[in-house]
């Protein structure tokens, strides 16, 4: 899971000193660019190619570019770019660089055909790492400075005023945040969040406990990762492996045990997965 599905291309992997290595901590935020690029049928694709060259021996380097109707991958998620000028931010984020200006008509049918592709992209990126969307206040993004991370998403304006390294504005005072949001909730790729279901048995599951709710749990397990552990409602050392590889997926701590924030994110996904009724 380290380009996101709705990328329909995906350039050269960049030169090491173009990012900034391996994304080590738990991803934060969502970075809002503009490449301050035109916006044509090619666009994403050219920006891709443009952070791929490394031009003028820039050492930029951002994930994602969408256009009105597609969206590159210049960078794979497993690194952490080089798109804010702020290490901390950096090694925490995912990084959309939007092949629009900043001065654009944002209510043009172009524009909003861009913000519709970007809100898709920030969707799959925010269900896959647990980002609420929200756009974060500066007092929430700075309380970064003393360690606490309040997850959400930012643009690069917001992160150079209060984590320096830039004195980058965009996505610019135009930028439309509240249509944006709504885009991005309603296209969230999990739904709404399901109602708990109080006759479902609630606890933990882990090493050592068998029964149907284990058993529901592989089979969600094998549909939405597409890996075969064995659906014998015994919870094993290869069901502890797969409980991680899905807290893994969901960006969450790595403790093999299926408990509640696990169960949130698998609950959101559960509609889509036939034959598993509670989780
Ligand atoms: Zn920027």
């Amino acid at each position: 899971m380290a380009v996101s599905k709705l990328a329909s291309t995906v350039v050269a992997p960049l030169r090491a000193s173009q990012h900034r290595g391996e994304m080590k901590n738990r991803v934060r935020w969502l970075v809002i660019h503009t490449a301050e690029a035109p916006l044509t049928a090619s666009s994403a694709e050219g920006v891709a190619r443009d952070c791929a060259s490394g031009a003028d021996g820039r050492k930029v380097s951002w994930h994602y570019s969408p256009d009105r109707d597609s969206v590159a991958c210049s960078l794979n998620e497993v690194y952490a770019g080089r798109h804010t000028g702020s290490k901390t931010v950096d090694e925490r984020s995912i990084a959309i660089e939007m092949a629009a200006y900043s001065a654009g008509v944002w209510s043009s049918l172009a524009y909003k055909d861009l913000l519709k592709v970007t809100a898709q992209l920030a969707a799959d990126i925010c269900f896959r790492y647990s980002i609420p969307v929200r756009k974060l206040t500066d007092s929430q993004l700075a309380a970064a400075k003393s360690g606490t991370y309040v997850e959400g998403i930012i643009s690069h304006a917001q992160s150079a005023k209060i984590m320096g390294g830039s004195t980058h504005t965009d996505p610019g005072p135009n930028f439309p945040w509240p249509e944006f949001l709504s885009l991005v909730t309603a296209a969230n790729p999990g739904g709404p969040v399901p109602k708990p279901d109080t006759k479902v048995d609630r606890s933990m599951l882990k090493l050592g406990d068998s029964g149907e709710p284990v058993r529901n749990l592989q089979i969600f397990y094998n549909a939405v990762r597409i890996k075969a552990i064995i659906e014998d409602g015994d919870f094993g050392p290869a069901t502890e492996a797969a409980v991680k590889d899905l807290q893994k997926y969901y960006n969450l701590d790595q403790d093999g045990i299926y408990g509640p924030k696990t169960r949130f994110r698998a609950l959101w996904q559960r509609d889509k997965i036939l034959g598993v009724k509670s989780l």
